[in-house]
């Protein structure tokens, strides 16, 4: 058995209230360290997600055991399975299942997984557009597909964004923009983004404080869907301003957990709130989401939302997206 280079987590003794002690470091790991799964894959390339900068910076507890390997997702080639349905040498994509959390994770030349969690590398995309939409892009597409199932179309009225220029929020609106929407892309730092975004699409820029404050229970009618990757108050305004049978998609919660809503949008206006998980979400919806991204998201506005780093580069990147300092996608080159 030999090694291969991958970023480490360990814990660290002691910690203040609410931190988590830990050290991490790009290391030699020994193969015999891998954990259970009928399929070896050899890494290519991971994203930074949201979660991997709380897991690399240990703001909150996403790692479960340790050592652990950070990453949440991955592109790779199958090296060896046991799996009836994967041979060496296909093409995988690997989104969630307690990667990088439970289980040792993609920031690696090597993971075992079970084959169960794979999906196939949609023909249409290299490796690098797979993680350019990483998790971010997926979890986009599943929160555009509750929408779609609602029965919502670009003819129902405008779509608002929230964290428009971070992962999740730039590949909603290319996204809902390719398809014809009228995107209201929110986002808090409108003099340095305006322009980026509105080259992935967005219609209008909505400054973020204005959906950062408290408001009514009930606002103006201003669009008929969302996908909300902030969560707390400007969800709650989301839902406030949905127009009469609309829906507000919720995935993400960059600017908190709470939700300090009414009952009101939901009973005066028939507004439905869905819940997005990308990481349990079942393989059929996996592959439908992987399907749709392969064939209607822009190959230009991929490449213009996505930067590129080596695998040592990317625990700086940690405490970045935290900060809400990274634009768009972040792929990490590993092979
Ligand atoms: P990013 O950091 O790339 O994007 C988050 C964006 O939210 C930022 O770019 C910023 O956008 C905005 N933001 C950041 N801090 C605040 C704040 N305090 N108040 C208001 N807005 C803020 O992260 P990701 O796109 O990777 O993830 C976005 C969210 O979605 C995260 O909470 C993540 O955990 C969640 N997520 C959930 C998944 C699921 O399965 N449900 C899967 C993937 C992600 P701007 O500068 O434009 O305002």
């Amino acid at each position: 058995m030999g090694t291969f280079k991958a970023v480490v987590i360990e814990k660290g003794e002691g910690g203040g209230k609410g931190e988590i002690n830990q050290r991490v470091s790009l290391q030699d790991f020994d193969e015999a360290g891998l954990m259970d799964g009928d399929v070896t894959v050899r890494v290519t390339h991971s994203t930074l997600n949201y979660k991997d900068g709380l897991a690399l910076t240990g703001k909150a507890p996403v790692v479960r055991r340790w050592p652990m390997i950070p990453g949440i997702d991955f592109a790779g080639v199958v090296e060896t399975s046991s799996h009836p349905d994967w041979k060496p040498g296909d093409a995988v994509v690997l989104n969630g299942w307690g990667t990088g959390e439970t289980h040792l994770g993609a920031y690696a030349e090597k993971s075992r997984v079970k084959g169960d969690w794979l999906v196939a590398l949609p023909a249409a995309l290299t490796p690098e557009q797979a993680m350019a939409i990483g998790t971010a892009g997926y979890t986009a597409m599943l929160a555009l597909l509750a929408l779609e199932r609602h029965g919502l179309t670009p003819e129902s009225g405008p779509a608002l964004v929230t964290g428009a220029a971070g992962g999740v929020g730039s590949v909603a609106v290319a996204l809902l923009a390719r398809a014809g929407w009228h995107v209201v892309a929110s986002t808090g730092r409108a003099e340095e983004e305006a322009e980026y975004l509105r080259g992935l699409g967005a219609a209008e820029i909505l400054d973020r404080q204005e959906l950062s404050a408290p408001g009514k229970p009930l606002g103006k009618e201003r669009w008929a869907a969302a996908i909300d990757a902030v969560g707390s108050t400007t969800l709650a305004n989301a839902l406030a301003m949905t127009r009469y049978g609309g829906a507000v998609a919720a995935c993400g919660l960059a600017g908190g957990m709470d939700l300090p809503t009414s009952v009101a949008p939901f009973i005066l206006r028939g507004v439905a709130l869905y819940g997005i998980d990308s990481v349990m979400a079942p393989l059929p919806l996996r592959r439908e989401a992987w399907a749709r991204l392969a064939r209607d998201l822009d190959p230009a506005a991929l490449s213009a939302m996505t930067t590129t780093v080596p695998l040592a580069d990317v625990i700086a990147r940690g405490p970045e997206i935290l900060a809400g300092r990274t634009r768009g996608r972040v792929v990490v080159t590993i092979a």
